[in-house]
């Protein structure tokens, strides 16, 4: 296997025209030419994880969020980014990024998210402007907010998730929205569907604000709660001539 059949299979599955216009994906650092023997999913491509990557003799590093996103004009080795790029060039490690690309297809992203949280009859959430699908709306057992967000926290391996609600916390709930990532333009289109419960990460205090008066009730899971993609890629690839393993990731965030 080489790069070129990692691209051949986002290009049959999740093909890079169904990513945002803003995003960068596909590959990003080193070439597709050569074969890869071991490759690493990650969530993101960090110091940390480029780093395990090396130490596990990895040639391949297929990540979510893009390592590329805005133009570098210097590839400055004090910073931490061009301490990235160099470590991945001299250890001819290749970076490809599957982003939007992947948010929006089917299963992609949001299928899987739902598919954790439990959702029953998933429908799409949103269609944005592009004509790019993303999030997954569904119903649930019904329960209350205070009992989801428990069940969540395990899932997204966080002790804490942020509740958004002037609503008690036994409000019963039963349709629930999720928008993987920072999902917040995703609140109208889940208020618009009568979710009683809308999940997602990265949500700013302005948005928080503008939730309550909404009166959409809302959980921020994290951007973190995305590192569940890994294990369903880890099992496509395994399928193939190489060994495949997901990155240790944490959360960049403590709760203390
Ligand atoms: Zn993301």
């Amino acid at each position: 296997m080489t790069g070129h059949d990692i691209h051949a299979y986002f290009e049959a599955h999740y093909p890079a025209d169904q990513a945002f216009t803003w995003d960068h994906v596909g590959l990003q650092v080193g070439t597709l030419d050569r074969p890869i023997k071991k490759m690493m999913i990650t969530l993101d491509v960090t110091l940390d994880t480029v780093k395990q990557a090396i130490e596990a003799n990895a040639d391949f590093i297929l990540a979510h969020h893009p390592l590329m996103f805005h133009p570098v004009e210097t590839l400055d080795t004090r910073e931490i980014k061009g301490q990235i790029i160099e470590h991945l060039v001299m250890h001819k490690i290749t970076v490809y990024a599957a982003h939007t690309n992947f948010d929006t297809g089917t299963p992609g992203m949001n299928g899987h998210l739902a598919e954790v949280i439990g959702l029953e009859n998933p429908q799409v959430l949103n269609s944005h402007e592009e004509g790019l699908s993303i999030g997954r709306i569904g119903t649930i057992t019904p329960t209350t907010i205070k009992a989801f967000a428990d069940t969540l926290k395990p899932l997204f391996k966080t002790t804490h998730v942020g509740v958004i609600t002037r609503r008690p916390l036994h409000t019963e709930i039963k349709k629930v929205a999720i928008s993987g990532g920072a999902g917040s333009p995703d609140k109208e289109a889940a208020f618009a569907a009568g979710a009683d419960l809308f999940l997602t990460g990265d949500i700013t205090y302005h948005t928080a604000l503008e939730l309550l008066d909404m009166d959409l009730p809302a959980i921020d899971i994290g951007h973190f709660a995305e590192h569940v993609f890994k294990a369903y890629f880890v099992d496509v690839f395994n399928a193939h001539d190489c060994i495949v393993f997901a990155s240790h990731e944490t959360s960049p965030y403590q709760w203390v």
